[in-house]
């Protein structure tokens, strides 16, 4: 049974659900991650609605909070489609570049990988050990190399060579909001005049919960992020983070992480996602 599978069953079984019965299933998205005031609203909503129709209602207002937004890749029209992965340094950010690019290329597609976190010469190392293992090229520069021009490169690279897809791996640990402003503008404005980014992927931690939200809210404000890449949906993570990221920012969640290994990644699928929680 889902997770709010048999408070929903309490509630549905009875003709008029009490009180209490609301405030179990308001806990249980609180513990899920949507959020106080997602949460509230979404009781208040299912509420208004007979007990017996619990179920429907709630998958309906559900359904209703995730983002419209299309949640395919959006493609280069011509050329190579560049995807900047950002986000806080832990999140999976570097582990989600290979298993994009093990994506991709399972799917007949050539891809460039670019390491453009210069400031982790450890983040640098595990992107070229992940090429090898999957035979994916990486594009790096010197330690501690200016990120924009190592893009630049990598950008002019995928060009040269025709890729389908460029993804590239950026610092997620900046002192401030402004140096990450200024650090994710000059690598987009650089590698736009060679290689067009078509997506901006946040990568977030299920397991950091509400927290995933504030980092969101980051990110969005310093750039245009056009996606989310949610990692470890395989612990102990409820996911309702999800939700509550999509209704606050409408920002479509593109793809999911579970596990370490590369093929632990899959599109981000609503109905199932929807039928896990419920
Ligand atoms: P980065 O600092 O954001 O680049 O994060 P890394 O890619 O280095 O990942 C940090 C840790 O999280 C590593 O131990 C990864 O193996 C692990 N990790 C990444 N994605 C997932 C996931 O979806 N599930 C689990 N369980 N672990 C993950």
């Amino acid at each position: 049974m889902g997770l709010f599978g048999k408070i929903i069953a309490k509630i549905t079984g009875t003709t008029q659900a009490t009180r209490a019965d609301w405030d179990e299933l308001e806990n249980a998205l609180l513990e899920a991650d949507l959020g106080p005031e997602l949460s509230a609203d979404i009781v208040k909503q299912a509420r208004s609605v007979k007990a017996e129709d619990a179920t429907s209602a709630l998958t309906e207002i559900l359904t209703s909070t995730l983002s419209k937004k299309p949640r395919e890749v959006i493609r280069a029209t011509s050329g190579p489609t560049s995807i900047l992965l950002v986000g806080v340094n832990g999140t999976g950010k570097t582990t989600s570049v290979a298993k994009l690019g093990l994506y991709f290329t399972s799917q007949e597609s050539s891809v460039l990988l670019c390491a453009a976190d210069t400031f982790r010469a450890a983040a640098v190392d595990q992107l070229k050990t992940w090429g090898e293992r999957l035979d994916i090229d990486v594009v790096h520069g010197a330690d501690r190399a200016d990120p924009a021009s190592v893009v630049f490169d990598a950008g002019q690279q995928s060009v040269a060579r025709g890729v389908d897809y460029l993804i590239v791996d950026t610092a997620g640990r900046l002192h401030n909001k402004a140096d990450l402003m200024a650090e994710l503008g000059k690598i987009k404005k650089v590698l736009d005049k060679v290689a067009p980014v078509q997506e901006v992927l946040l990568v977030v931690d299920a397991t950091t919960g509400q927290n995933g939200l504030a980092q969101a809210r980051v990110f969005s404000e310093s750039v245009d992020v056009t996606g989310i890449i949610l990692t470890k949906l395989d612990g102990s993570a409820r996911g309702g983070i999800a939700l509550s990221i999509e209704s606050a920012l409408d920002i479509p969640i593109k793809w999911v992480g579970t596990g370490e290994s590369p093929s632990d990644f899959a599109p981000f699928d609503k109905n199932l996602y929807l039928q896990g929680l419920l």
